[in-house]
């Protein structure tokens, strides 16, 4: 990773917050945002962090459902009449109702239970499959929220390294995906990622 150029940048951005940090690789770039409201940013496409039933949910899930409303839940509730319960780690894209963005991109974190039960590998592939399954739709930007470390209890330090990592290794493998995006809903959770990015000339895992 040591192609990776940081760029120390505050820019005042009128969607999601104000941009802290943006990392270029080429004509690709890695953000880190906040404090900022995910449901407000225009990237093509924006994930969430639901849960397994993709019924919604209390969080980003809450806000996500409440700002783009019903015409998302309905589209998840196709979804899940054809495959049931998304297991942890894997991703799927909707409509996204009223909000700006084109998708959501709903992705189910693990929920932490000491970090000896894939916590680790299932919220990398959160990060995989969701930029996976937007470069598959041909989008361009995506945004992700700090995926785990709310309701699912996933401790922010190491959360934010897993993220951003898996993030900027899938981006580096995507054909359309041009910019992820991290928003982050509060000083300290920016923090973690914003520092998770500056490690990130270090190897990935
Ligand atoms: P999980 O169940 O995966 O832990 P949560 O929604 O409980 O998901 O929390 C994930 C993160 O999303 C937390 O950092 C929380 O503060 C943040 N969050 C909550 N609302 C928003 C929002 N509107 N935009 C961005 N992040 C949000």
């Amino acid at each position: 990773m040591g192609e990776w150029a940081s760029a120390l940048q505050r820019t005042h951005e009128m969607n999601g917050g104000l941009e802290i940090l943006r990392i270029a690789l080429g004509d690709r770039s890695l953000v880190i945002a906040g404090p900022g409201d995910i449901t407000r940013v225009q990237t093509d496409a924006i994930v969430n962090a639901a849960n397994a039933s993709l019924l919604g949910g209390g969080g980003v899930d809450g806000a996500i459902h409440r700002a783009g409303g019903p015409a998302i839940l309905e589209a998840c509730k196709q979804i899940v009449e054809r495959i049931g319960r998304l297991p942890a780690g894997q991703a799927v894209a909707t409509s996204a109702g009223r909000l700006a963005a084109r998708y959501v991109v709903h992705t189910v974190g693990p929920f932490w239970s000491g970090g000896k039960r894939g916590e680790a590998e299932a919220l990398a592939s959160c990060h995989r499959e969701s930029i996976r399954i937007a470069d598959e739709l041909q989008l361009a930007s995506i945004a992700f929220p700090a995926i785990s470390t709310g309701a699912y209890r996933y401790p922010v330090d190491q959360a934010s390294q897993i993220a951003v990592s898996s993030a900027a290794a899938a981006l580096q493998k995507a054909a359309y995906i041009r910019e992820v995006r991290f928003v982050l809903f509060d000083t300290r959770t920016l923090e973690h990622y914003a520092q998770a990015a500056h490690a990130l000339d270090k190897p990935l895992m």
